[in-house]
C-alpha cells in the first residue's frame, strides 16, 4: 500500500424519509440558505417541495439558483457566487446529482474568494475559506456527496477540470434517500452505474503495490453492482435495488476504497477532455474510453487484469495465459455495459477524429498522467483512435 491519510468529515444520512433530519443539520444561526438545483427534475418528483418544507421548518430565508446544467458551467458557478456575495448567504444546499453538487462546491469556495473562481478550479490559487454546504442527493453516480471533488467546465476555453480542497469542498452532511432516485430515467441510471464502476476500477488499477483488503472491498462492491444493475433495470421502482446502487455509488468514491491506493484516473482525465470539447454525459464517455484504456494497458500488468476477470466476472483460467484471461475480463466488462445500454464508440455521440488533436491537447494540459501507466499524448491519441 502507499502511505495514506484518511479524512472524511461529511456526515452521511441514509434511508427512507431522512430529509426530515435536514433542519437539525443546519449550523446554528443559519439565516439565509441558497438552494441550488438543476433543470427541474426535483420539481417533477416532489423532492423540491419536501426540501423546502424542511427549510421552512428551520425558519431560514431561502434563495434559489436553478438551471445547473449536467457538466456544470463556470458561468453558472459565477451566478451563484454573485448571489452569495450580494445577499450574504450563510449556507448552501445542493439538491440534485453530481453536477449540482459539484457546482455548489465551487460556489461555496468562490464566494469566499476575491478573484475569478476559475483560479480555484485550475489550482492557480487555493481557497482559504468557504460557505458551509449540505446536499440532498437525487442520483446514484459520482460520489460527490461524500468527497471533496468538483468538476467544472469552462466553455470559453473548452476546458473541464476536476479539483477539490478539503475540507472546504467536503459537504457538511449529505442526505441520501433511495426513494428520490426512483424517478431517474433509464439512461441516467445506466450512466450512474458506469460512473461508479469506473471510479472503483480507476482505484483498482493502482501500481505497483497491492492491498488484499482494498482488493476484496473493491471486487465485492463491483460484483454487487454487476449483480444488481440488471435487476434494477428490470424493476426500476425497486426500493431495494435503488438502495444498493445508491450506497455503492457513495462507497465507490468516498475514500474508503482508495486508502493506500492512488488509483490511475487517466480515463477520467481523457473523458473530461472529450466532454470539454463535446458536451456529452460523463459516464457515456467513460463507457467508451475505459475498456480501450484497459486494452492499451493490458501488458503493463496482465495479472492485475486477470484478477479482475476472475474475481468480478467469473472468467475461468484453465489452460489460459494471464493475458488471455485479462482480455476476456475486458470483453466481459464491455459486454456488461453494452447489455445495460451504454455506448461503445464515440460515433454514438456523432464524434469523429476531427478534433482529436484538441482533445489530446486538453488532456495533456497538466502534463503526462495516469499512475498505473503514465500516458503521453501518443497514448491518448491511440486510445481515442480505438474509441472511434
Ligand atoms: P447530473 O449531471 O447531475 O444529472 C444528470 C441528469 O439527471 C440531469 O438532467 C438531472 O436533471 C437528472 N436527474 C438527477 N436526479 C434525477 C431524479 N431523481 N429524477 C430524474 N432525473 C434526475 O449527473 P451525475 O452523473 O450525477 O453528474 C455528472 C457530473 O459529475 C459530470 O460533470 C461529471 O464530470 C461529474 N463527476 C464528479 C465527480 C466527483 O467526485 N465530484 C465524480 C465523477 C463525475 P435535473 O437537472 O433536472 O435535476
Ligand atoms: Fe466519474
Amino acid at each position: 500500500m502507499d502511505t495514506f491519510t484518511f479524512y472524511n468529515p461529511t456526515k452521511l444520512i441514509f434511508g427512507k424519509d431522512q430529509v426530515t433530519q435536514l433542519p437539525s443539520q443546519l449550523p446554528e444561526g443559519t439565516k439565509k440558505v441558497l438552494l441550488v438545483y438543476g433543470g427541474g427534475s426535483i420539481k417533477k418528483n416532489g423532492v423540491y417541495d419536501q426540501v423546502v418544507e424542511q427549510l421552512n421548518q428551520a425558519a431560514v430565508e431561502i434563495l434559489e439558483l436553478s438551471g445547473v446544467e449536467p457538466n456544470p458551467k463556470l458561468t453558472t458557478v459565477k451566478k451563484g457566487v454573485e448571489i452569495c456575495k450580494r445577499e450574504g448567504v450563510d449556507f448552501l444546499i445542493a439538491v440534485g446529482g453530481g453536477s449540482v453538487i459539484d457546482c455548489t462546491k465551487t460556489i461555496a469556495t468562490g464566494a469566499k474568494y476575491e478573484g475569478d473562481p476559475w483560479d480555484l478550479v485550475t489550482r492557480k490559487e487555493k481557497p482559504e475559506d468557504a460557505i458551509p454546504f449540505g446536499t440532498v442527493l437525487t442520483l446514484a453516480a459520482t460520489g460527490s456527496e461524500m468527497n471533496a471533488g468538483s468538476v467544472i467546465t469552462n466553455w470559453e476555453t473548452n476546458e473541464k477540470y476536476g479539483w477539490g480542497a478539503p475540507p472546504y469542498t467536503n459537504p457538511l452532511f449529505s442526505i441520501l434517500d433511495p426513494q428520490y432516485t426512483v424517478s431517474v430515467p433509464k439512461d441516467q441510471t445506466v450512466y450512474g452505474i458506469v460512473d461508479m464502476m469506473t471510479h472503483m476500477l480507476e482505484q483498482y488499477f493502482h501500481n505497483p503495490t497491492q492491498s488484499p483488503v482494498q482488493d476484496e472491498m473493491i471486487e465485492g462492491v463491483l460484483r454487487t453492482v454487476v449483480n444488481t444493475a440488471p435487476k434494477l433495470l428490470d424493476n426500476p421502482e425497486s426500493y431495494e435495488h435503488r438502495e444498493t446502487i445508491l450506497y455503492s455509488g457513495t462507497i465507490a468514491l468516498n475514500g474508503m476504497l482508495q486508502m493506500g491506493y492512488r488509483g490511475d484516473w487517466a480515463s477520467h482525465n481523457i473523458e473530461h477532455a472529450v466532454s470539454a470539447v463535446y458536451d456529452i454525459p460523463h459516464a457515456g464517455g467513460l463507457a467508451i474510453l475505459f475498456p480501450n484504456w484497459m486494452k492499451h494497458n493490458l501488458d503493463v500488468n496482465p495479472d492485475r487484469f486477470k484478477q479482475l476477470a476472475v474475481k468480478v466476472f467469473g472468467v475461468t483460467t484453465e489452460g489460459k495465459s494471464s493475458r488471455e484471461v485479462g482480455e476476456e475480463g475486458i470483453e466481459a466488462l464491455r459486454t456488461f455495459w453494452s447489455s445495460l445500454g451504454a455506448p461503445e464508440t464515440l460515433d454514438y455521440y456523432g464524434i469523429n477524429d476531427e478534433k482529436f488533436d484538441v482533445i489530446t491537447d486538453r488532456a495533456m494540459k497538466r502534463g503526462p498522467f495516469g499512475n498505473f501507466n503514465q500516458l503521453e499524448s501518443e497514448d491518448v491519441v491511440q486510445i481515442l483512435e480505438m474509441s472511434k
